[in-house]
């Protein structure tokens, strides 16, 4: 049995917790032989239910920062932005005073990138490297559909790209994706020789696809969301092997986006660390939409520290 990992959930009462709990719990994310100490109700080992930030990340490991102020009716975007600086502030300090200086955390609360910004703004012990949010879900998103539209699995479909914003500014691409059909793989564009759809079709679905599930459910996705925060973080701790997966990390200036955004990248991972793959070949339509997506975050990021120092 490893050592006992300390995992905080919070919004553990919520409905992406729900799933998220028992993949935790399970072995789906940290190995089938890791114990796991969580700050939330279930069925197995230590568990601590708290609502005092200092109890919840005393010595984390690792943080699914699920919890946050949801868009309600009515709601500007600056009222959102404004209700989440607060408690990702308070929680950040906590974070800074009792984690684990190696804890790695993912936000998945909404506005994920600009919470996961001002998380990590209030917890300046804790390596900005530390810090992500969950693109994991649109990745998984445009893979289905890449993979449906071929008629192959899921798992058969690697290397698309979701860079940017978990919003609808989001740019998913997949220029440099492959896919193996009948034991051949082949780059996704050459196998799907269809330029109009992968540009306007297949970009949309994957933008809206959020919103189309509130639409259905009258909920956001909730299993979908709770499998992507575990692939996330899975990967985080096991590594990727030679293929990418796509979270929003702290910006250093890779293909030209604003040091210190959360910008969703293409990474690699090993031994626990996360890099942005360099030397991609962007084109004019790529370069269009990953500025625009950066452009939306700029202007996210300013307002929420703006607040911060209100
Ligand atoms: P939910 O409303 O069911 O659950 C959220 C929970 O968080 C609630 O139980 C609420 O009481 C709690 N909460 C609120 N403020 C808190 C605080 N300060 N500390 C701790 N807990 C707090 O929502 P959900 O469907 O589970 O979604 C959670 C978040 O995830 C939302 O912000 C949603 O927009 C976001 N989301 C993100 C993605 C993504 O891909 N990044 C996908 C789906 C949903």
């Amino acid at each position: 049995m490893a050592e006992t990992l300390k995992v905080v959930v919070t919004g553990a009462a919520g409905q992406i917790a729900y799933s998220l709990l028992f993949s935790v719990a399970k072995g789906d994310v940290f190995g089938k032989d890791q114990n796991c100490c969580k700050s939330c109700p279930l069925f197995l080992l230590d568990i601590v239910a708290t609502d005092d930030p200092m109890v919840a990340f005393k010595d984390a490991d690792a943080a699914f920062m699920v919890g946050a102020m949801p868009r309600r009716e009515g709601m500007e975007r600056k009222d959102l932005l404004k209700a989440n600086v607060k408690i990702f502030k308070a929680q950040g300090q906590a974070m800074d005073q009792v984690s684990k200086k190696n804890v790695k955390v993912i936000v998945v609360g909404n506005p994920a990138n600009t919470n996961a910004c001002i998380l990590s703004k209030y917890a300046p012990s804790i390596p900005k490297a530390n810090f992500t949010c969950m693109t994991r879900l649109d990745q998984n998103r445009a893979q289905a559909q890449i993979a449906a539209k071929l008629g192959v699995g899921n798992d058969q479909v690697s290397n698309v790209i979701i860079w940017g914003n978990h919003s609808s500014t989001q740019f998913p691409d997949v220029a440099h994706a492959s896919v193996t059909i009948q034991g051949k793989t082949v780059p996704v564009p050459e196998a799907v020789k269809d330029d109009s759809y992968l540009k306007n079709e297949f970009i949309k679905t994957v933008q809206q696809r959020g919103a189309a599930v509130i639409k259905a459910r009258k909920l956001s996705s909730a299993m979908s969301a709770a499998k992507a925060a575990c692939d996330h973080m899975r990967d985080w701790f096991c590594g990727t092997g030679d293929k990418w997966v796509s979270m929003g990390v702290i910006s250093d200036g890779s293909y030209g986006i604003r040091e210190g955004l959360m910008y969703s990248y293409p990474v690699r991972i090993q031994d626990k660390t996360w890099s942005i793959v360099q030397g991609l070949t962007i084109n004019e339509f790529a370069r269009e939409k990953m500025d625009a997506t950066a452009a939306e975050l700029s202007e996210e990021l300013d307002a929420a520290m703006a607040e911060c120092e209100a």
